[in-house]
């Protein structure tokens, strides 16, 4: 471990040394001038708060039993030991005041907010009556699991396939569905994994240095990459953080990404900067002109992008032509080691925003910096999702309200339509599980969702499974309380650079109790309250559906040791640590550990740094055919591709190429996207192409002009909604005013800093603070994600540090108002320093007053909004919110009629080689098997 310097025989260092996490003394602030020893013992654990999977060291008051606070775990390869401000933030959760500590039951009318203690039996019975009834009367589809973070791998849809049902919805399709679905075209992999450290150029397509997916462990290695010489790029209508350490901003006008990107490609093309061999060996050109040769195909393709001139991407994106040429040729000079991120902005953004990672693959099969050092990885190559010792077979059934067939392409559920496809009549819930997600505030159209859960005939019971209060939580039928970071178990490992982990996440007062002979049966037992995990919840929900065994369900939860009896999870991770990673009994031994004794002190284990060009990997070809595009098959499937002689493993795609020309959108009604292309977004300035865009219809009442409104950034403190119970970050950021650049802000009417706008998008309005500023596109207004949480009861449950005190009423069928009542105010609770909150404001809910837009290609709600933003009146006061969902219902239907339907070829509802979230059985992908 570091020393950092020494004095009076005292080290000061970095982070606690391994050797010392049994007992870490350190004098007790608090206690100064006195030198008063304090021992702790430090636990690692992994961080909840984000996708990333940070390692956390909880360190316990021995003599407390308590924690008293996280550090980063200098063990774990991925984030090495450093966090973002969410990390140690852990600790405001785990104590916060207004924490639910028991399984509470409704005993008024939904959303009346009357609750009751109930216990963990009582709900398991319920729900496992209830899902036992619907799978025995062939409703297994009647139950459905709905996720926003995950946080874990594999053991939920396991756990459903244990079911035999089709019941997994995730948030995919609000957060990332669109990039996924345009690096899936390429190489089936879904997400990019850039080995930013070892990169020459970087091009990043969101404030990714400041809080993009992978957040830390990205940004410290952005970091090195730059200290080790490598330019960065920014691409975001923003000056954010991220643009302000970039070499280049490009402030690109939204949606116009992929037509800077494309002409990029044009000038690496034409000026024949790229890797010919690699697109030659390494692309599925063949398919787009067959019978073409090598040379032919390049100078089509040249020919194809001839419009894409540095001038016209200027016209359209407001970036100089001069900039894009010099970037194109400075991405071309890195070549082999040019790296970029894209994940939500840009894609996320805008209809046909799937494109934009179409386009950026194209720069990356160009330059020939696919699986290579200091390029573009595959995230199926860095992350690593260990099997358990039993997998339940695929489930039979395909659930349309998951995966409708107006969108067959969609890479995820079509989960925010889920209120319209109820309302539709396209079936009903008799068991729904929300899980750490909270659709009434994080999704468009919350109304919509407060609509449909409220009605008992839609959806019959609802249990939302949360660590934290919730505005969906108050319209539920059950609130179960879930751990935080430090309080469950799970298994995670990201894509986080160039190299393979596994983190375990551990409740760590069980392991430090067990520690001491206080043996545990339940984690709620050892958690404060009854804060319970899902492993557990799950494992004893399985049993109480099948409790003899004869549904054939509960024997996928018995212990691979004790025949017959109910699974520990001490049994369930010590089976995978001992059988299913690499390398990890060996190093156990080594130090006289079991495998799960090594997690249990370590937390985190690197399985491989060997994750280089894994495309190139041989393949065994025995018994293999060759077939005339060299793709390798055994048993019709294919296994591999013949490349310069040699049988390698290839992509995952059916040329087992990286797919420049798609025959998918090709065959599934989508020809002329084939090629990565460019269309122009729903938010576009200019005139829209009316294939692709649906016309705004305005409300009434809305009035002033029109700007494109950018509401999905994220602040780097802020969790969604589950860091409303931190007053630690609530502290550094309670505030989302409305961007707007000061020659908007002088139209508007001199408007300044703190005036108050009333912005109107198709379905409503919000009255919002302004903000002016420069670093934002003039005819672009943008207001962050995170901040606006509300609560209808003054002093009840949900975090009350962050949210404000709303009148929320329905006026009228579908006609939905809200005005704060109060904003935050300090107030008494079992923590003092709640008596101490000096901020007042807390944010204005934005998401709410947004209709859906369903992207007819990728499913993705594009989340910019063409507004109209005017100054408040007299009556409008600042977080008024109005919202008619009837016209979020006819926004739907416009966007429904953009998609291209199946059955695809051979009556498919789905090409089978995509992937699927929790896949069925093949025979499920046809309409009539
Ligand atoms: S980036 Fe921050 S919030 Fe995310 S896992 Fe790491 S420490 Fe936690």
């Amino acid at each position: 471990m570091k020393q950092e310097f020494k004095r009076d025989g005292s080290e000061l260092v970095s982070c606690a040394p391994v050797s010392k996490w049994n007992d870490w003394v350190e004098y007790d602030a608090q206690a100064w001038p006195r030198k008063v020893a304090r021992h702790y013992e430090l636990i690692p654990t992994i961080c909840f708060n984000c996708e990333s999977g940070c390692g956390l060291l909880a360190y316990i008051d021995k003599e407390t039993g308590k924690v008293a606070r996280f550090e980063g775990n200098p063990i774990h390869p991925s984030s090495r030991g450093r966090l973002c401000a969410k990390g140690p933030a852990v600790i405001n959760q785990i104590h916060d005041p207004d924490r639910i500590l028991y399984p509470m039951k409704r005993s008024g009318p939904r959303g009346s907010g009357q609750w009751q203690r109930t216990s963990w039996d009582e709900v398991l019975e319920t729900f496992g009556g209830r899902i036992r009834k619907a799978i025995q009367e062939g409703r297994g589809e009647e139950v459905m699991y709905h996720v926003g973070r995950p946080g874990h791998d594999y053991i939920m849809e396991r756990t459903l396939q244990a079911w035999g049902i089709d019941g997994h919805n995730s948030h995919t399709n609000i957060c990332s569905t669109a990039a996924r679905v345009g690096y899936t075209l390429w190489h089936y992999a879904d997400r990019p994994s850039p080995d930013h450290a070892n990169a020459r150029f970087i091009l990043l397509l969101s404030a990714h240095l400041e809080s993009g997916h992978y957040f830390n462990p990205h940004a410290q290695r952005i970091i090195d990459g730059k200290m080790a010489g490598a330019k960065i790029a920014v691409m975001d209508p923003r000056l954010s953080n991220t643009a302000s350490m970039a070499d280049y901003w490009l402030p690109t006008y939204p949606g116009t990404e992929s037509a800077v990107l494309l002409a990029m490609a044009k000038i690496i093309l034409d000026e024949n900067r790229f890797d010919a061999a690699f697109v030659r060996n390494w692309t599925n050109w063949q398919e787009y002109e067959p019978g073409q040769t090598f040379e032919g195909f390049v100078e089509s393709l040249k020919r194809h992008y001839e419009r894409y001139t540095p001038e016209f991407a200027a016209k359209e994106s407001g970036v100089p032509p001069e900039t894009i040429i010099r970037i194109a040729r400075e991405i071309a000079e890195a070549g082999s080691r040019f790296a970029s991120h894209l994940w939500r902005g840009a894609a996320s953004g805008n209809l046909g925003g799937w494109q934009c990672a179409r386009a950026l693959m194209l720069l990356h099969v160009l330059t020939g910096s696919v699986g290579t050092k200091g390029g573009h990885g595959l995230n199926a190559w860095n992350k690593f999702v260990p099997r358990p010792f039993s997998t339940p077979p695929p489930q039979k059934g395909w659930n349309e309200l998951l995966y409708p067939p107006e969108w067959p392409l969609c890479q995820h559920e079509m989960s925010f339509l889920l209120p319209h496809f109820l309302k539709e009549g396209r079936g009903r819930l008799q068991a729904y599980f929300t899980r750490v997600y909270n659709p009434v505030w994080t999704n468009p159209d919350g109304f919509s969702w407060i609509e449909v859960l409220r009605d008992e005939n839609l959806i019959g019971l609802h249990a939302a499974l949360t660590p934290t209060w919730s505005e969906t939580a108050w319209f539920a039928d059950y609130v179960l309380p879930m751990g935080q970071s430090s309080e469950r178990h799970d298994l995670m490992s990201q894509e986080s650079y160039a190299g393979r982990w596994i983190g375990f996440r551990q409740p760590v007062l069980r392991v430090f109790k067990e520690k001491r002979g206080e043996k545990s049966d339940r984690t709620y037992q050892a958690n404060p309250g009854e804060v319970w995990e899902e492993d557990e919840f799950w494992i004893d929900l399985s049993w109480a559906i099948d409790p003899d065994g004869s549904m054939g369900i509960r024997q996928w939860f018995e212990s691979p040791y004790r025949p017959g009896q109910k699974i520990t999870v001490d049994e369930y991770y010590g089976w995978i640590f001992e059988n299913s990673v690499p390398g990890l009994p060996e190093a156990a031994q080594k130090e006289g550990l079991t495998p799960l004794g090594y997690m249990r002190k370590y937390g985190a284990y690197e399985v491989t740094t060997d994750v280089y060009r894994l495309n190139e990997k041989p393949v065994d070809a025995e018994g293999a055919q060759v077939q005339p595009n060299g793709v390798l098959t055994k048993n019709g499937k294919p296994v591999g591709v013949m490349i310069d002689g040699q049988p390698v493993v290839g992509y995952n795609t059916p040329s087992r190429k990286l797919e420049i020309f798609s025959r998918t959108l090709a065959d599934w009604k989508w020809p002329e996207f084939a090629l990565p292309e460019y269309y122009r977004s729903h938010v576009d300035r200019h005139e829209q192409d009316p294939r692709y865009a649906p016309t705004v219809d305005w409300p009434s009442h809305a009035r002033g002009d029109v700007y494109t409104l950018l509401p999905i950034f994220r602040l780097p403190v802020l969790i969604h909604t589950r860091s409303g119970n931190s007053k630690a970050l609530y502290e550094i950021a309670h505030k989302n005013p409305l961007w707007v650049n000061p020659v908007d802000a002088k139209k508007l009417g001199d408007v300044r800093t703190g005036d108050l706008l009333k912005v109107h998008t198709e379905i409503g309005y919000f009255v919002v603070h302004a903000w002016v500023t420069e670093g934002l596109t003039p005819g672009v207004v943008a207001c962050s994600h995170h901040l606006g949480r509300w609560r209808v009861n003054k002093d009840d449950q949900v975090e009350r540090l962050s949210s404000a005190w709303v009148d929320l009423k329905e006026t009228g069928k579908g006609q939905w108002k809200m005005r704060h009542l109060s904003e935050v105010e300090p107030y008494t609770s079992g923590d003092p320093d709640t008596r101490r909150v000096w901020w007042s404001d807390a944010g204005v809910h934005q998401d709410i007053t947004f209709p859906v837009h369903p992207d007819p290609i990728s499913g993705m709600h594009c989340w910019h909004q063409v507004v109209r933003v005017e100054c408040a009146g007299a009556e409008d006061r600042y977080g008024d919110i109005f919202v008619d969902t009837n016209l979020s219902h006819a926004v739907y239907l416009k966007w429904k009629a953009l998609t291209r339907p199946a059955p695809g070829p051979d009556d498919l509802r789905r090409p089978l080689w995509l992937p699927r979230v929790h896949r069925p059985v093949d025979d499920a992908f046809y309409f009539n098997r």
